[in-house]
């Protein structure tokens, strides 16, 4: 059974109402599955994760066949924030003391592979998606600078990493223009993009190199055998290997996986277009901004001069009624200059986080490989999970191992009760966001 989250938010087959499908160079429609096809793999869910596999492995010559229950680009992959941070979701001070140096030493070369792969495939698809250069991320504490400070040097000495620097108070309040943070950092190797237009370069490259694509096709029921048989309402596929790819959707297509997953909603809106005098007074430069809170605040400019703002998260299975009001406080208390200015898209979308925050790559059988639970930080990795799936189908597993043996330990509840529980403990951290 589909996870009741694909259906309880929006119209079928239809992308939500954001500011990025309005600006989408959107595809003409993919055909439903109908009858019985053969192939070698067969990937479940087309955003980046799925895509990117579809790309790799139709390049490499396999037979692929990609199914949405929707559209392509239509989950999390269609509607976020467009960041594409480098490093890991941990930080490096936590994955080293979990894992020890080499171990996260690896992890921080993968999590650069993955901006370098988001970059290539872009260039090289020539996929208008408005990438920019630029990330800040803002303390809104003062407490939290020392840190930043200290981190932002180890980047550069233990990692060599050149790209990033520290800023101070003053510098901060010069790039944005809001008295709520008090330092932070500027990383120019990471960037920026408009996701939905990616997402949809990404499913135009993976049809181009062969991979045949299914919209309004949702996934029913799917095995393990070999061949693996998957079932939509319509028809149904035999394939040698299977990938899951239902990112906050996996609930129904696979509990014991599903139980390490949690979906969370997360929401952003789109102002009226602001002037450049306007525009350089939040944002100096044009990076894309993230702040320290637990349920965090990002923000960047759109091509067209609209102050995208993200902020604030549910997490049931219904996004609130008016989403431009949800997200309007988050905004003001950040930037309360912003008090009168028009809010002309207000929307939300599904992400799925772990318990560690580590995304979870799994191996569920033989055949049978999943990645999910990017936990807000999937633009760059889950492109990067879709290649390693690709290498992994074609026996190429260091990579993917890398990152499956990260533990990412089941929610307590399971699948079932998991829900209320972390409700329970994402009031609580979310309310420390106030301390
Ligand atoms: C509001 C928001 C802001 C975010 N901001 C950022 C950010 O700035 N930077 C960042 O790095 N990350 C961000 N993220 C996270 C990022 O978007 C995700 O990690 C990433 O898009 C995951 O890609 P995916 O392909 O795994 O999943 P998705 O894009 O969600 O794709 C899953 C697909 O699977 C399909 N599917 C599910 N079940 C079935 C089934 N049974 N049958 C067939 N198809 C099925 C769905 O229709 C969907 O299209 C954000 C997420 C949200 C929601």
């Amino acid at each position: 059974m589909p996870a009741p989250l694909l259906y309880a938010n929006d119209s079928p087959g239809q992308y939500p109402k954001s500011w990025y499908a309005a600006t989408a160079q959107a595809l003409p429609p993919f055909p439903q599955l109908r009858g019985e096809q053969q192939a070698d793999v067969c990937i479940i869910g087309a955003g980046f994760t799925g895509l990117s596999a579809a790309l790799h492995l139709a390049q490499a010559g396999y037979k692929v066949v990609v199914l949405d229950a929707q559209r392509v680009g239509w989950g999390a992959s269609g509607r976020n924030g467009g960041q594409v941070g480098s490093g890991q979701r941990q930080d490096q001070d936590e994955l080293e003391q979990q894992y020890g140096k080499t171990q996260a030493r690896a992890l921080w070369d993968l999590a650069l592979d993955a901006v370098t792969l988001v970059k290539t495939l872009i260039a090289e698809h020539q996929i208008k998606c408005d990438l920019q250069s630029g990330i800040i991320h803002a303390d809104h504490r003062k407490r939290l600078v020392a840190h930043t400070r200290a981190y932002v040097t180890k980047l550069q000495r233990d990692y060599q990493y050149a790209d990033i620097r520290f800023l101070d108070q003053h510098e901060i309040r010069h790039q944005v223009g809001s008295s709520a943070y008090f330092g932070g950092s500027l990383d120019l190797g990471a960037a920026h993009l408009h996701p939905l237009n990616y997402a949809l370069g990404l499913a135009r490259a993976a049809a181009d190199a062969g991979a045949l694509i299914y919209e309004q096709s949702a996934v029913q029921t799917y095995n393990k055998a070999s061949p693996a048989r998957i079932t939509t309402q319509h028809g149904s596929i035999n394939a040698q290997q299977v990938i899951l790819a239902c990112n906050g959707y996996l609930d129904g297509l696979d509990p014991k996986l599903a139980a390490r997953i949690m979906p969370i909603n997360n929401f952003i809106v789109a102002t009226r277009p602001m002037s450049a005098v306007e525009q350089q007074s939040i944002i100096r430069a044009r990076h894309a901004v993230a702040d320290s809170k637990f349920v965090v605040n990002y923000f960047r400019f759109s091509s067209d001069q609209r102050l995208l703002f993200g902020g604030g998260e549910n997490y049931s299975f219904q996004f609130p009624t008016d989403i431009k009001r949800f997200v309007q406080p988050h905004m003001l208390k950040i930037f309360p200059q912003l008090a009168d200015i028009e809010l002309d898209y207000g929307w939300g979308g599904t992400l799925a986080i772990t318990r560690s925050r580590m995304p979870c790559f799994m191996r569920l059988a033989p055949n049978v490989f999943s990645a999910a639970g990017y936990s807000g930080h999937g633009v760059a990795m889950a492109t990067l999970a879709g290649k390693l799936m690709a290498e992994v189908v074609g026996g190429t597993t260091a990579n993917f191992d890398v990152m499956s043996q990260l533990k990412t330990p089941t929610f307590p509840g399971g699948a079932l009760l998991r829900w209320p529980l972390l409700v329970l403990a994402m009031t609580y951290y979310s309310m420390r966001d106030r301390l």
